[in-house]
Order: C-alpha cells, then structure tokens, then sequence
C-alpha cells in the first residue's frame, strides 16, 4: 500500500496508474465498519483503489467539533492495508486549500435545507473538498455512505451539473447491533448517551410521521434539529449533550 502526504507526488504516482477501473473513497478517519463496507465495495468493483483520509476543516461550521473529531492515523493506515486498498492519501489543510479556500463549490437551494439550515456553509466544504479530491485522484467510481443523505444527493447533483466523469456509487448505512448508524463521532457519547442513541433509528423507523419521531426523540431527551420526510425518506439530526447524530431511513 503507498502513502501519500504530497499532493505532488501523488500527481506524479497518478500518472504511472493504467490499470483500470480506479475506485476512490474519501474519509476523515477514525475508520469504523461502515467506511470499511465502502472501501470492500470499491475493491470488488475496481482494479485500483484509493482512499482518502483528510479531516476537511472548511465543512466545520463548529470550531470546537472540528478540534474533537477523532483521529487515529496508525489504526486507520493497518485498517486500510488489511483491507487491501492499494493507495492512501493523507493530503494536509494548506495542501488542499494552497488558495487560501478563494474558489469554492456552492448549491444554492438543496443545501440550505436540513443539515444545511443548521451548519452554515457546511455543504460548501463538502463539495469544494470531494470536487478537489475527485479532480486530484480522476477516479472511474467513486463510494459514498447513504448515513449522509444529503452530503451523497448534492456530490450527485454536482457530479452531473459539472458533467464530471466519475460514477457516485451509494452504499447502504451500516450499523450497530442496536440499529444505531455507525459514525467517527459515536466514540464521543458517553455510557448513557450511548444506549439512547439507538432510539435515533427506532423513532425514524417506528414512527408514522416526521413529527411523531420528533416527539418521541424529545421526550427521550435528544435535542432535535429536525427530523423531515422529503419524498420516499425520513430524514433527522438530533444531539445527545455536545454529539450531533444524523440518521435517514427509507419510508
Ligand atoms: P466521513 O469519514 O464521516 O466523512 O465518512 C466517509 C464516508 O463514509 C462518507 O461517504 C460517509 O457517508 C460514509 N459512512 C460513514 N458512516 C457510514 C455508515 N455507518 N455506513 C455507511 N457509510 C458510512
């Protein structure tokens, strides 16, 4: 497995890669099982994997959650060569922004809603980060998780306003044995918190509206954004003390 912090040097190894067809995930680390699926759809799929590991600081509307997020490089890297991804790309901030974030990617209606209405500029980060990861590695098939909605209809409707060439690939949400969607930000809960977050998914799922699953996730004291059924999915975000959790399932 090669490792790349340079962004030039990956550009110059990018070259040499002929075999076909190359599959790209891109992750900000602290690798659980749900970024692992992704990662084994796209070695099933693709001659030539790669992955991505970059904590995007532009997609943080938080400063304080953007210092909290959990890293694990070492464990990450292990994960990720047992997997048998063939390259790792562990660009930095000033590498990635080297315009000091002058250009950037904004929709203008979709992202102001949900997450969106309560992270300001948040989708912005999300796709200036994958429109400039996915023009560094030109993958043929790129996977996302379906746990971020939102995040993988917007990098769709992106890849084709752009008619960028690369295929968005969707992978299911994988979750724990309690249904609650696996996540970076699950280590930050506390016991407590924890074994209430399954009630998350139950709410989505049980629930014969929106606002009833909004009810039930209040009295069981989660702080709700929102919880919204846009077409054939419920859609929520809710905290448990400082941890945001954000969940869909189809209805
Ligand atoms: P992140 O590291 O949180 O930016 O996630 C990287 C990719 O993994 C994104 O496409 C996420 O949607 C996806 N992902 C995160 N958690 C899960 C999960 N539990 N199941 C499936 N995909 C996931």
């Amino acid at each position: 497995m090669r490792i790349f912090t340079s962004i030039t040097q990956w550009q110059a190894f990018r070259a040499t890669v002929k075999a076909g067809p190359l599959g790209f995930v891109p992750t900000m680390g602290a690798l659980h099982r749900g970024h692992m699926s992704l990662v084994e759809a796209c070695r099933k799929q693709n001659a030539f994997t790669v992955v991505s590991v970059f904590v995007n600081p532009k997609q943080f509307d938080d400063g304080r959650d953007f210092e909290a997020y959990p890293s694990d490089h070492g464990q990450d890297l292990g994960r990720l060569k047992q997997a048998g991804v063939n390259a790792v790309l562990l660009p930095d901030s000033a590498q990635i922004y080297a315009d000091g974030y002058r250009f950037r990617v904004t929709e203008s209606e979709f992202s102001q809603r949900l997450c969106g209405a309560h992270r300001p500029g948040h989708f912005d980060g999300v796709l200036t980060v994958v429109m400039r990861l996915l023009n560094l590695v030109r993958p043929d098939n790129a996977y996302f998780g379906e746990k971020d909605y939102q995040q993988l209809q917007l990098i769709r409707d992106m890849a084709a306003a752009f008619f960028m060439p690369v295929n968005i690939i969707a992978c299911a949400t994988v979750r724990e044995a309690d249904g609650l969607a696996m996540s970076s930000r699950n280590q930050r809960l506390d016991t407590g918190q924890r074994e209430k977050a399954a009630v998350l998914y139950a709410a989505l799922k049980q629930s014969e509206s929106a606002t009833q699953a909004r009810d039930t996730l209040i009295r069981q004291g989660f702080e709700v954004d929102y919880v919204e059924d846009i077409a054939d999915r419920r859609l929520a975000a809710a905290r448990l003390g400082n941890t945001r959790l954000i969940d869909n399932v189809q209805i």
